[in-house]
Order: structure tokens, then C-alpha cells, then sequence
């Protein structure tokens, strides 16, 4: 059903689990390494690979992420809680059981407020808790790389128990027609908080943020809640709204056609940007949960957590609003700051010494074009904020004008060097010297002596020949207006 029509007929209600793995050192329950594209298997050890007797341990850095997530997300932190088996069988999960957290989570009863076109929604938070990760199939020899079709499978558990923090929301009801760019600015805000706690690298293509979507529909003024389905591992900010959209249209498909929802999961097709069945949904008593006997209680004590909120740095919200004012920015211009993903670059390049308007122009205009040239995200450029403030102080100084700073970005990015050894190497420097234009000037008289002559004898347009030589010789570092005027100051024709 066109999404208009879906919409006059139903309200959706989302619901957004969130999976972020952290960036410890070391693994949830072991002291393997976590590092991100390792050779298969090489990062393993009995505990995380569950042979028999192996005991798991506690990493206090994790506890201390997720605590630090659940205060920037203004949970409650518990005062004791356990860690609980969640039984299933899968082959990528060693020990057939994942550690994880299930009716007594770590932090509960938060909400973090999002900004979707001008709106603000408060999503409430109902749980942030503890496990590990799983580690991964590879399915070889199908044209998908899914299992259906496939040859055989290799698994990798260098992921398996990296630990891993689940944010799970409360229901998120009237949200309209906006719920899939509710869902995207819930998930990318939430991405801002995580990163900007230095807790995890929050890579969505990577893996180490991962969303799953619920959406269900209800009539109009319905008052009981639908059937939801679960859409998987929807892996960039962009696929959590199209996979939103696309599952209100499917579902009020299936509705007025007199059809049910199943309960299930759902895989999204980036190709498509539509969801297929996956496996009928399982309910919490499959899982038989039961408290990890192998683990102690966790109970942070509050002064423990007194110091980790006070050492919470300034959060994305309170930075925007602070930068608005500092930068004097409408709230289109600090929209558009935000979504390039561009607050910190420039804060960075004024802190380096630039002013503030110069600092954005160059990252929004400049580098910002590149970065859509080259399809990478604006700090992956290869420039730092640094270079960035030094090119700036070279036009504020009059020594680049806007076209000369142009080249050297271009230089910079090209890798050959820092400004300086670009200005240097490409000899990108305005020719400001009076006495260095006055001889170019000399030069190009001499050279061009019926040009001259004519602009001597009071045909003072033929002068653009003699500015257009001069520019030339100086290859467009010269200052076009002083250039005119000493050419016809020395000609006798000013
Ligand atoms: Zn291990
Ligand atoms: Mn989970």
C-alpha cells in the first residue's frame, strides 16, 4: 500500500533495540583482544570459546561503558542486579548460551529526547543492559550470501563475547507520518551520545552499532496496539528509515486486505529497501532464561557511580546548543552542521585558531564537496581541523586568496603535505611585494612595447592586454586591480 494511504489508516507504534558493541581492550568475560579485522580465530581462548571448566570474569571498563551509557541516557542505575543465561543454539554462539541480562537490568527507566524536522520526541528508555556478542557465519558458495543456497559455512569467534550493550526502547507511539525519520534521528542520536562518551567507535557498517526495528499498526483511534514485527540488523542510519517506511506499507497491505500480522523477524534488503520473512519470533520462555551461576551479583556502589557522572563529558544536545550560540547559527545552518557530521571539525579548527565563520565555510562548502566526490564521510578526509585553521590563517594574513586556498586543500588532500609544503611546492603564494609586481610589470612592458605604446598614447583599454600578461607571468597570484593601476601609473596613463 502507498505509504499516504497506509498512514491515513493507521497509526504506527515503533519500538528500537539497539546493540553496541564496546571498545575495551579486552573481551566481556575473558582476556582476549577485541580488534576489528583480525584473522578468523585468532582472538579466542576457552572461556569465550565455552570449552568445559572455563570460568567467565567480569571486565570492570565494560561495566564502567554501559554505566556511563545509562546515565547519558538519565536511566537509573540499579544497585544490585545479576547477569542471566539466555539459552539457544546457534553455531556462531560457542557455548550455546549467551550471558546476557534479563529481568534484572543494569539500568533502567531512561529517555533520550531526538529532533526529527523541527519536532522534538522524547523516546523513552525501558532498559540498558549487559552481554556479549556472538561470533559470525560466513556462508560460502550462494549467490546472497545467506545460507539459503549455500555450500558450507565457516564461523569466526574472534567477535564472540565482545562486550555488547543492549538499549532497548519503551513503545514510541504517535509518531505519524514522521516514524521513519523518528527512528533515524532516535538511532543517529543515539550515535552521537555513544560516540561522544568515548565508549565505542559506533561504526554501523562495521557491525559495532547494530538496530532492529519493531513497528506495528493500529486503526486509526484504535485503542489496542497491533501485531509487531522485528526487523534485524538494519546496518546504516539511512536503511532505519527506509526499513520503517517500508514495513508501514507492507503491514497496511496485509491489514486491509483482511490479512494478520505474524509475529517474526525480518531481514531488510539494502537493493530492494524492502523486508522478507525471517523466523517466527521466539518469546522470552524459549529462551529459558535463568541467573548466571557461573558470575557474581553486580552491584555498583552509588559513590562509584556518583564519579562516573560527574566525569560524563558535555553531551551532544548541550554542545549544539552551546556551538548555535557561539557560532551564531539559525537553526537550518545548525542542522546542516550537525546532519555533515561536522560540529567537531570545526570546533577543533577554531580551537586551532580560526574564526568561527571561516572554520564552517571551509568544512561546509570546500571539504564537504569533496567528501560527497569521494563518498566518505566528512573526518575521513585526509585533513585535520589543524590544516584546516593553518590554510585559513594563510587568507586572513592576505598570503592565499580564496582560489589559492583552494589549491591547497586540493594539495593536502592529494597527500603532498602540510599547507606550508604545498604553498612551497606549488609556489601558491599571492604576489603582495610591490617591488616583486613593479619588475614583473617592468618585464611585461618591455616585452609587449606596441601594447604600451598605444596605452601611452590614450588608449587605456589596450592596458587589459598588459593586467591579462601580468597574471599570466604570475600565474594568478597577483592582486588584478594594483596590477592596472601601476601598469598605467607607469605608462603615464593613470
Ligand atoms: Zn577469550
Ligand atoms: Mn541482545
Amino acid at each position: 500500500m502507498k505509504y499516504d494511504e497506509a498512514l491515513a489508516k493507521y497509526e504506527p507504534v515503533l519500538g528500537i533495540e539497539t546493540h553496541i558493541e564496546l571498545g575495551t581492550a579486552s573481551k566481556m568475560f575473558c582476556g582476549c583482544p577485541t580488534g576489528f579485522g583480525a584473522e578468523p580465530n585468532t582472538q579466542v581462548c576457552p572461556v569465550c570459546l565455552g570449552l568445559p571448566g572455563a570460568l567467565p570474569v567480569t571486565n570492570h571498563a565494560a561495566i564502567e561503558g554501559i554505566i556511563k551509557i545509562g546515565l547519558a541516557l538519565n536511566c537509573e542505575i540499579v544497585e544490585w542486579c545479576r547477569f542471566a543465561r539466555k539459552n539457544y543454539f546457534y553455531p556462531d554462539m560457542p557455548k550455546n548460551f549467551q550471558i546476557s541480562q534479563y529481568d534484572e537490568p543494569l539500568c533502567v527507566n531512561g529517555f533520550l529526547e531526538v529532533e526529527a524536522e523541527g519536532e522534538t520526541y522524547r523516546i523513552e528508555i525501558e532498559r540498558v543492559h549487559m552481554e556479549e556478542d556472538t561470533g559470525k557465519s560466513l556462508h560460502v558458495g550462494g549467490a546472497t550470501g545467506r545460507i539459503q543456497g549455500a555450500d558450507h559455512s565457516l564461523v569466526d569467534y574472534n567477535r564472540a563475547g565482545i562486550p555488547l550493550v543492549e538499549i532497548v526502547t519503551k513503545p514510541i507511539p504517535a509518531t505519524g507520518e514522521k516514524a521513519p525519520l523518528v527512528a533515524r534521528a532516535y538511532a543517529t542520536e543515539l550515535r552521537e551520545l555513544v560516540r561522544s562518551l568515548g565508549v565505542s567507535d559506533v561504526r554501523m557498517e562495521e557491525g559495532s552499532m547494530r538496530c532492529d526495528v519493531n513497528v506495528s499498526l493500529m486503526p486509526r483511534g484504535a485503542a489496542e496496539w497491533g501485531t509487531r514485527t522485528e526487523t534485524k540488523n538494519v546496518n546504516s542510519l539511512r536503511s532505519v528509515e527506509r526499513a520503517v517506511r517500508s514495513e508501514i506499507e507492507r503491514q497496511a497491505g496485509v491489514l486491509s486486505g483482511g490479512g494478520r500480522i505474524v509475529q517474526e523477524t525480518r531481514h531488510f534488503h539494502e537493493d530492494t529497501g524492502r523486508t522478507t520473512s525471517g523466523r517466527s519470533k521466539e518469546e522470552a520462555q524459549d529462551y529459558r532464561y535463568f541467573p548466571e551461576p557461573d558470575l557474581v551479583p553486580m552491584a555498583p556502589s552509588r559513590e562509584w557511580v556518583a564519579e562516573l557522572k560527574a566525569s560524563l563529558p558535555e553531551l551532544p544536545a548541550a554542545r549544539r546548543r552551546r556551538v548555535q550560540a557561539e557560532w551564531a547559527l539559525s537553526d537550518l545552518e545548525l542542522r546542516d552542521v550537525v546532519n555533515a557530521g561536522a560540529v567537531e571539525l570545526i570546533e577543533a579548527t577554531v580551537a586551532a585558531g580560526a574564526d568561527a565563520g571561516a572554520a564552517r565555510k571551509w568544512w561546509m562548502n570546500e571539504l564537504s564537496r569533496r567528501a560527497t566526490e569521494q563518498g566518505v564521510e566528512l573526518d575521513a578526509l585526509p585533513i585535520t581541523p589543524e590544516q584546516v585553521a593553518r590554510i585559513q590563517a594563510m587568507v586572513a594574513a592576505g598570503e592565499l586568496n580564496d582560489k589559492l586556498a583552494r589549491q591547497v586543500f586540493e594539495g593536502v588532500l592529494a597527500g603532498e603535505g602540510a599547507p606550508d609544503e604545498v604553498v612551497a611546492a606549488r609556489g601558491l603564494k599571492v604576489v603582495s611585494d610591490e617591488g616583486e609586481l613593479s619588475s614583473i610589470i617592468d618585464r611585461v612592458i618591455a616585452d609587449n612595447a606596441a601594447v604600451a605604446d598605444k596605452v601611452r598614447s590614450g588608449k587605456v583599454a589596450a592596458a587589459g592586454a598588459l593586467v591579462g600578461a601580468v597574471m599570466k607571468a604570475t600565474r594568478g597570484q597577483a592582486d588584478a586591480g594594483r596590477a592596472r593601476e601601476l601598469i598605467l601609473e607607469k605608462l603615464g596613463a593613470s
